[in-house]
């Protein structure tokens, strides 16, 4: 069935939401995306996914054309268009049609649409029996370079990392910045637990400053474990008494092997089970309402 898209403040049809072959977007990648997740008929961390979107807009001098009440407004209107209490929403603001080159200033009107469909949903087997990873031989890009923090449209690094992934037949891969320590994965971020302790990469060496890094970080808190952000070679995720990713796709996915080395038992942990329990409560009962 086909999707109704909000393109730029209309609800179209998918057929026809149709972006120009000389928007910034598709000719340099340049404009700034979020995926978004609701579940039980809620918007799930909204705000925080906006404050990342327009931050990464300000950053790249990129004035988004509709207020972030506007734009929370228009994701559920897109919800409630395509009947979605569940879903996941795609979020694009690109730098809109100018010509062959890279000024933005002759890019006079940013594009602005959201994709709203159901969630394909990562199979429960790979809650119960955990991931395989490897280390991906391609680098983060180093934010001397461009910070990886903004969500820029351009991932082509992530996807040379998830091409290394799917040529060894594993689902993610993780990313080492230019120094050798542990960044983050191809799409999501990473912990390890260590002696009862969490432990994830700083943001600052160039990761994405995951929403669903952050919100394990508070329930974390709230349970009363302790955490960390650390800088860390591989030898410290191999010996790690669990590993688990966090996004927004995977929510929390725990990790069981790396490299052919097992983490610990080569199970599921009981922490990476327990703040799972968690954030799934947050996630059911969290967020903007869909339908009132
Ligand atoms: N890192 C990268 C490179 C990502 O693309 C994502 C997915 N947005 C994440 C981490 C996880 O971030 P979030 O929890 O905000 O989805």
């Amino acid at each position: 069935m086909s999707l109704t898209i909000w393109l730029n403040g209309q609800l179209v049809p998918e057929e026809e939401a149709k972006i120009s072959v000389f928007d910034h977007g598709l000719l340099y990648g340049d404009g700034v995306f979020e995926g978004i997740r609701a579940y039980n008929n809620r918007v799930f961390l909204l705000r925080e996914h906006l404050d990342r979107l327009y931050q990464g807009a300000h950053c790249l001098c990129l004035e988004i054309p509709i207020s972030r009440e506007e734009m929370a407004a228009a994701v559920v209107e897109t919800l409630r268009a395509n009947n979605l209490r569940e879903a996941y929403i795609r979020l694009v603001v690109t730098r809109g049609k100018g010509d062959l080159g890279l000024d933005p200033r002759k890019c006079p009107q940013p594009s602005v649409f959201i994709i709203a469909t159901s969630i394909a949903l990562y199979p429960p087997e790979v809650y119960t029996d955990g991931l395989r990873l490897i280390t991906c031989a391609t680098r983060r890009t180093s934010p001397d370079a461009f910070d990886p923090a903004i969500k820029s449209l351009n991932y082509l690094n992530n996807i040379m990392g998830k091409i290394e992934t799917i040529r060894a037949g594993v689902p993610e891969g993780i990313m080492l910045d230019t120094n050798g320590f542990v960044s983050e994965c191809t799409g999501d971020n990473i912990f390890l637990v260590r002696d009862n302790r969490l432990i994830t990469p700083p943001t600052y060496i160039g990761n994405l400053d995951g929403i669903t890094r952050k919100a394990v970080m508070e329930l974390a808190l709230d349970e009363g474990i302790e955490g960390s952000e650390e800088l860390f070679r591989m030898r410290l995720v191999y010996t790690a008494d669990e590993v688990f990713l966090t996004g927004t796709a995977a929510e929390i996915v725990p990790v069981v092997e790396v490299d052919g080395r097992k983490i610990a038992d080569g199970k599921p942990g009981a922490m990476t089970q327990r703040l799972l329990d968690r954030f799934r409560t947050l996630t059911e009962t969290a967020g903007e309402p869909i339908f009132v």
